[in-house]
């Protein structure tokens, strides 16, 4: 402990003082440490676990995801990284390839990657910026002054004893569990979509070196002659000899909360082709493991009394996809922009303008967005419109390129084809959500 730190209250062992703590180092708490650090500031990033390790997903980048790995100068060409060309959508007895959009805003290839590795490789860019990683630092509380605001955390440190962390600014980067923002008193939003996943390893020689991202949108069961199961599924080539294979349910869906989803995964799996090797305990790699989606911002305020949310911990799940990466990455990235504004000007109201600026932002760029996330969950949880739309659409190239973008989110913002001009007019006309 430095010489001149304040003393921390109780029995806690004061360890620094920073100008930003950073709850979590999953996607969204690396790369908002490592724009702070590359600012000049100093980061404690805390992770209650220690690298490398696991985070169930689907481990699947989008164009999206792969740009901000891009601005964080890491190498996505280097060995490990399988690139794929988009997404192959199989449902209504069809499978249609659709590649990833050309886009001036966006690259035009996805790629996979396990979290196993994924997650270390963006809190070494953090460290390699300036950031100070710790591990098996288990975040509790925040420690308040007397107006309520954040001044530091209270954690559990790698030897079981209480520690105390002080910054004037926290960023909320805690995952799903989001046991930080509920400290603050942000409750998870009833009103929002949610949806559950899991997701299971298996080697499959045959489809591992897959060059599209597949989708699912019709799950069949061998059981009951046939029948179709709620949800939706998906296959991932690892390009180690594995596929990462999962599948999602909605809450606007019946079944959402009364399936046994991982019963659901291997009746799926067992009317997939014996050749990919999905229906063979023999070749699975670890177990089934699932965990929630939180999605279309089911957590607000972003910005709160010197806390910032990104990623899960705010909600920010595409509810069109599932998609979590990109957006806790993305309001990592705004997240820390708006803190280094703000650390530039005096503790005061100056200071907490540019604070607050992070969540108009942030329901600028994907509110009106998310509402419309929010409309199309509630449709889909009608199967009935689901399979009308299966039917009627996969068959036209042209309306399942307008899907692909809207679904992933990938539009140019500026000069982009007519199909972009329609999307973003949909997304400003719809009410952001609030
Ligand atoms: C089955 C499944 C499949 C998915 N598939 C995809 C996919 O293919 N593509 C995609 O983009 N998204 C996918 N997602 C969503 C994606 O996993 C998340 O949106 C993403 O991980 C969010 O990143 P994050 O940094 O906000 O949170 P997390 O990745 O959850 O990271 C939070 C970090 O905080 C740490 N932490 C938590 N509490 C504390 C504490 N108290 N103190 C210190 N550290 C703490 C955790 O250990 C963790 O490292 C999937 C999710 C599921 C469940």
């Amino acid at each position: 402990m430095d010489a001149d730190l304040p003393v921390a209250g109780g029995e806690s062992r004061l360890v620094s003082e920073a100008d930003v703590i950073v709850v979590g180092a999953g996607p969204g708490g690396s790369t908002a440490a490592f724009h702070l650090a590359r600012h000049g500031l100093r980061v404690e990033l805390l992770e209650k676990t220690e690298f490398p390790r696991e985070k169930v997903c689907g481990d699947g980048l989008t164009p999206r995801a792969v740009k901000q790995l891009i601005k964080m100068g890491i190498d996505t060409q280097a060995d490990g990284w399988v690139a794929n060309k988009g997404l192959r959508v199989v449902g209504g007895g069809m499978r249609l390839e659709l590649d990833w959009p050309d886009l001036a805003s966006f690259p035009n290839y996805g790629l996979t990657r396990t979290r196993m590795d994924f997650d270390q490789i963006l809190a070494e860019a953090a460290v390699a910026a300036g950031a100070t990683l710790r591990q098996n630092v288990n975040v509790t509380d925040p420690v308040l002054d007397g107006s309520g605001r954040v001044i530091g955390v209270r954690a559990i440190g790698p030897d079981k004893e209480p520690q105390e962390f002080r910054a004037p600014i926290v960023v909320a980067a805690d995952g799903v569990s989001a046991r930080f923002p509920l400290a603050m008193g942000l409750a998870k939003r009833d009103d929002r979509p949610i949806g559950v996943a899991v997701r299971r390893y298996y080697q499959s020689p045959e489809r591992h070196n897959d060059d599209y991202l597949e989708s699912w949108l019709e799950l069949r069961s061998r059981e009951g002659g046939d029948k179709l199961l709620p949800g939706y599924g998906w296959i991932f080539g690892m390009g180690d000899g594995r596929v990462n294979v999962g599948l999602g349910v909605l809450n606007s869906s019946t079944a959402f909360g009364k399936t046994n989803y991982r019963t659901m995964l291997t009746d799926w799996l067992s009317t997939t082709p014996p050749e990919w090797g999905m229906n063979d305990e023999a070749n699975a790699d670890g177990p089934i493991m699932g965990a929630a989606l939180p999605m279309g911002f089911n957590r607000m305020p972003h910005y709160t009394r010197g806390v910032l949310l990104v990623g899960d911990s705010g909600g920010m799940v595409n509810p069109f996809n599932g998609e979590g990466i990109a957006y806790a990455m993305e309001s990592a990235e705004m997240a820390a922009a708006a803190i280094v504004q703000a650390l530039a000007r005096p503790a005061g109201p100056a200071r907490e303008r540019a604070l607050e600026q992070y969540g108009i932002e942030l329901r600028a760029k994907f509110g009106g967005y998310y509402r419309l996330g929010g409309w199309f969950v509630k449709m889909i949880g009608n199967p009935q419109i689901m399979r009308v739309a299966t039917k009627h659409g996969l068959p036209h190239p042209t309306l399942m390129r307008f899907v692909l973008k809207l679904l992933a989110n990938l539009t140019d913002p500026r000069d982009g084809d007519s199909m972009d001009w329609i999307i973003n007019t949909m997304t400003k006309v719809a009410p952001a959500v609030r």
